[in-house]
């Protein structure tokens, strides 16, 4: 990628990234939040969000949410953060707390490309775009357009006896990099043009359909930070992801992409002409094709941002290993500032994060202004 750099997308509108997303709801389970409360009741309290079907009840909530990213520098230029990284910038500490835009961890993916099909399946991005679909997106029944697509049209987990409910997701894509012609999707990724003309524009050249089986790491050993640059306001904040520094992360990508071998011998994927892709990718050619070796220089190199970032601002019992409590999301030290986003996870969850970033967003609610005759905190 150029620059080592992966591009962070943001909704920047209300309703937040919400708003551009693919709208894949995860159903979450107990086992996702078993340790972020404290207090056996709160997380009862957090998991009627999902039992119950109170979706529509947040649009009401007022929140004060900024997202991960955001709301960790708004807070360290306020004052609040901490006091030895705030010092070292000349900003007066309000309220010491360490834990401050640490903590931060996202799904990473690899695997563009990696998957040859034999017959296009017709739903490519330029389909997307194209007149008579929106035609028929207007003029017949909407839910049959390829318009009306998302963008993933399948998910999968992985469970690898771990604690978790789950440690890979697969999503299912019915597109590569290559299927819009090399016009968007490359630059999404923020892949070098040299690795774009070594790899993905000869399949290009040759006609030669991709489809998008992408493993995901679901739990990374792996944590990042986001710090102040400087003490002034419009500099913006430098996010260290850090991704891939824990060796057991690149060995469950290694396992998705072995796994994804498995998938490709099926009958049914042999029925419609799926392969995997031969050919070496460049910078790992020097390594012996298909090893673990080779796969270790091929998870480092191409792996991505799933757009998942949580944790910045940990919930938890106490100003020394978290940032707001778990009881009502109250930044600890502070009488009025509460926070109310995807940044107050303490880890991620087994899938796509907006329903938890949601029910966060309910329980703030109910937490701080509940309805008469209901029971708090
Ligand atoms: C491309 C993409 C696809 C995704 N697909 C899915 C999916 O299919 N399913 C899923 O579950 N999750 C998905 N996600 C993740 C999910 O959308 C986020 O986890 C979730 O929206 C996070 O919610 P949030 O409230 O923490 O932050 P956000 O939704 O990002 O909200 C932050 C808000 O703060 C505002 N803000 C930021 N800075 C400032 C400022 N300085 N001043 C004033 N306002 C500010 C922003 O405008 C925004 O409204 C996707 C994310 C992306 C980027």
């Amino acid at each position: 990628m150029n620059e080592n750099r992966s591009r962070w997308p943001m909704g920047k509108t209300v309703g937040g990234t919400h708003m551009l997303n693919n709208m894949i709801h995860y159903k979450a389970e107990r086992k996702d939040f078993s340790d972020w409360f404290e207090r056996a009741q709160d997380l009862d309290r957090f998991l009627e969000f999902f039992e119950h079907d109170l979706w529509s009840n947040v649009e009401r909530g007022f929140t004060t949410e900024l997202g991960t990213v955001f709301i960790d520098a708004a807070k360290s230029l306020g004052g609040i953060g901490p006091r030895k990284e705030l010092e070292k910038l000349g900003i007066d500490t309000v309220v010491d707390l360490p834990q401050v835009g640490k903590n931060l961890q996202d799904h990473i993916g690899t695997g563009s490309e990696l998957l040859l099909i034999e017959n296009s399946l017709n739903l490519h991005p330029v389909d997307l775009v194209h007149p008579a679909n929106v035609w028929n997106y207007f003029t017949s029944n909407h839910r049959q357009s390829s318009l009306s697509f998302g963008g993933c049209e399948a998910v999968g987990f992985v469970s690898l006896d771990s604690n978790y409910t789950s440690d890979l997701q697969f999503m299912v894509l019915p597109a590569g990099l290559t299927s819009d012609g090399g016009v968007h999707l490359r630059k999404i990724l923020n892949l070098q043009d040299s690795v774009w003309d070594d790899y993905y524009e000869p399949l290009l050249r040759m006609g030669q359909p991709a489809v998008t089986v992408l493993p995901i790491l679901l739990h990374p050993k792996s944590k990042g930070q986001i710090v102040l640059k400087s003490a002034n306001v419009r500099d913006t904040p430098v996010i260290d992801p850090n991704y891939l520094a824990s060796q057991d992360d690149v060995t469950v990508l290694i396992k998705g992409i072995r796994l994804l071998q498995k998938i490709t011998q099926q009958p049914a994927a042999r029925k419609v002409g799926l392969e995997f892709n031969p050919r070496p990718f460049p910078g790992c050619s020097m390594l012996p094709f298909d090893s673990d070796a080779y796969w270790e220089c091929y998870v480092r190199s191409v792996t991505h941002t799933i757009y998942h970032p949580v944790g910045t601002c940990r919930m938890g019992h106490s100003a020394l290993d978290s940032v707001v409590s778990s009881v009502d999301l109250r930044v600890h030290g502070v009488h009025n500032l509460f926070v109310a986003d995807a940044s107050v996870m303490p880890s991620l969850p087994s899938g796509n994060p907006n329903s938890v970033a949601m029910a966060i967003g309910e329980y703030f609610v109910r937490s701080n202004f509940p309805p008469i005759g209901m029971p708090t905190k």
